[in-house]
C-alpha cells in the first residue's frame, strides 16, 4: 500500500465514523429527522360496484406496467482479494458494492428484494438473524441468492460490539448467525463479515480469521440511514458516496430508503456504475 492508498485508508476510517451502524451515527452530528414523509398511496378507483342501471360498465383502466430495464449481470475477471479489511474495491473500474445491513424491518428487507429482483440491482446483504425478517423474507430472497444478485456475508447474530467479547463469545456470534444463513438459504456467508458498528480489533480478525471469516468488510461511505432520515437525506448521502470502486452500507431498518429507490438506481445509471456482490468482484 503506497502512501496515497494509505491515506485513502484514513479517509476511509473517517467516512466509517461518519457512517455506520447506530451508536456511531449518533455522533456524525445529523440532527435526527422526523419520521419518513407519509407516502401517498395511489387510491384504487372504486370498482366492481354493481351497476344498477343499464348503460355498459366503463372498460377498466390498464394499470400502468412498470417497465424496469433489468441490470444485466456483470461479466468480471474476477480477482484475489487484498488481505486485511476492505473499504473499497480495488482497481479502477465503475463498481459499486451497495450493502445492506441489520434487518431491523421485515418490510424494508422485503421492499429490498423485491427491488433488486425487478432492477437486477445486486446487493449484498449483511443480516442479523436476531430479526425474523430474513426468514420470513426467505421465499424472495432465496431465488436471488441462487442467481447471485444477492449475497450474505456475517454481521453477527445480535449485532455486538466484538471487541468487547470474549474469544469465545466472538466466535458464538459469528457461527450462531451463520447457522441461520445455511439453513435457510443453503449459503455459507464466510469468508465475508462486517464487525457491527465497524468495531474491529487484531484480536476479533485472530479469531474470526480461525472460523474462516478472513475478510472484515468496512465501507466508504454510508446513506446513514440506521438513523431515521427523510427521504432527500438518502438522497443526498447517496449523491455524496455512491461512487466508483466504493462500499457504500446501508440498512433494512427505516422505510425511507424503499421510497428512493428509483432515485437511488437514476443515480447509479446517471454515474455509469455497475452494482457488484463481492462473489461478483473477488475470487472466494
Ligand atoms: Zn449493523
Amino acid at each position: 500500500m503506497d502512501r496515497r492508498q494509505a491515506l485513502t485508508g484514513l479517509t476511509a476510517l473517517t467516512a466509517l465514523a461518519l457512517a455506520g451502524c447506530a451508536t456511531i451515527d449518533s455522533q456524525n452530528g445529523l440532527a435526527p429527522a422526523p419520521g419518513p414523509r407519509g407516502s401517498t398511496t395511489p387510491s384504487a378507483s372504486p370498482s366492481g360496484a354493481a351497476n344498477p342501471t343499464d348503460t355498459p360498465a366503463p372498460p377498466a383502466t390498464p394499470a400502468p406496467t412498470p417497465t424496469p430495464t433489468v441490470q444485466p449481470a456483470p461479466h468480471l475477471k474476477k480477482i484475489a482479494r487484498p488481505p486485511g479489511a476492505l473499504s473499497g474495491l480495488p482497481g479502477k473500474g465503475k463498481l459499486l458494492a451497495w450493502t445492506v445491513d441489520d434487518g431491523v424491518s421485515s418490510d424494508v428487507v422485503a421492499a429490498y428484494a423485491k427491488f433488486a429482483a425487478e432492477t437486477g440491482t445486486r446487493i449484498t446483504f449483511f443480516p442479523n438473524c436476531m430479526y425474523s425478517s430474513w426468514v420470513n423474507n426467505a421465499k424472495a430472497l432465496r431465488p436471488l441468492v441462487e442467481s447471485g444478485h444477492v449475497q450474505f456475508g456475517n454481521h453477527t447474530f445480535s449485532h455486538p460490539n466484538l471487541t468487547k467479547l470474549s474469544d469465545a463469545g466472538i466466535v458464538k456470534e459469528l457461527q450462531k448467525n451463520a447457522a441461520v444463513l445455511k439453513n435457510t438459504f443453503g449459503v455459507d456467508p464466510a469468508p465475508y463479515y462486517r464487525p457491527p458498528y465497524g468495531y474491529l480489533d487484531k484480536r476479533v480478525q485472530q479469531v474470526a480469521s480461525g472460523i474462516g471469516y478472513t475478510a472484515p468488510i468496512l465501507w466508504y461511505g454510508s446513506l446513514s440511514d440506521s438513523s431515521v432520515l427523510t427521504t432527500g437525506q438518502i438522497v443526498g448521502f447517496a449523491k455524496k458516496w455512491f461512487l466508483a470502486q466504493h462500499i457504500v452500507i446501508a440498512h433494512a431498518n427505516h422505510p425511507a430508503v424503499t421510497k428512493v429507490f428509483p432515485r437511488l438506481l437514476d443515480i447509479i445509471r446517471t454515474r455509469g456504475l455497475t452494482t457488484v456482490t463481492l462473489n461478483d468482484v473477488f475470487i472466494r
